[in-house]
């Protein structure tokens, strides 16, 4: 049964000091479906997030922002959950033998993640090639550890080369590129660059960086347009 929470409950729930007793969730039903852990971490972020309302000037039991602590909790947790996933046990899964030895691209890719400096919005888009030793990947799982890594707090050139590292760790292909191309609202909204500013960042091993014509023909591939 739902009940609307009074700023009395709101207290209650948001005080960390109360883990303990592991009141935050009275429902019965709600204590049945949510995994105790996580309500654990949601109530403790829910916490949080009351304080910086408050921190804000604002005032967090209004009817507005009364459950937007939570909100916030559950999507930061949701935005964040690649830390609870293991990119390369995924790749792992689907690795499959084959002959094929020439540049395998997959492009636009789309990715949202965050700066870990500002806490805000990074997005746009990664490309990921590689050349096959004997073995690929099914083309998804690439998309997935795109999404792994990107589902935590990033900089952009780091999530470029952990995506590398974990292909090349997982595959040992003859070699890797990946590129991103995004747009940080940190730097959009706070005015710190020109609006439509594009951050592009690259990785490369092997032989996307010992053959110019192949680190070309990946770049070519990409901006190929139709
Ligand atoms: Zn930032």
């Amino acid at each position: 049964m739902k009940h609307a929470k009074t700023p009395s409950d709101i207290l209650e729930n948001n005080n960390i000091t109360s883990y303990s007793s592991f009141s935050a969730c009275a429902d019965d039903e709600c204590f049945d479906t949510m995994d105790s852990t996580e309500n654990r971490i949601v109530e403790q972020l829910s916490g949080a997030v009351t304080t910086l309302l408050e921190g804000l000037g604002e005032d967090p039991y209004r009817e507005g922002l009364v459950k937007t602590p939570e909100r916030v909790a559950k999507s930061l947790r949701f935005l964040t959950k690649g830390y609870r996933q293991n990119p390369e046990e995924l790749l792992r899964k689907a690795v499959f033998t084959e002959s094929y030895d020439e540049m395998v691209l997959v492009k636009d890719i789309e990715l949202f993640s965050m700066c870990e400096h500002h806490m805000l919005p990074f997005f746009g888009k990664a490309h990921v090639a590689y050349i096959p030793d004997g073995k690929i990947v099914g083309l998804s799982k690439i998309a997935r550890v795109v999404e792994v890594y990107a589902r935590r707090l990033q900089v952009q050139e780091r999530l470029t080369q952990q995506i590398r590292d974990a292909i090349v760790d997982v595959l040992n292909p003859k070699g890797v590129g990946v590129v991103i191309e995004a747009k940080h609202m940190c730097m959009v909204m706070r005015g710190v660059e020109k609006q439509n500013s594009t951050t592009t960042t690259s990785a490369m091993s092997g032989e996307f960086l010992s053959s110019e014509s192949t680190r070309s023909e990946f770049l070519r591939l990409i901006h190929n347009r139709s």
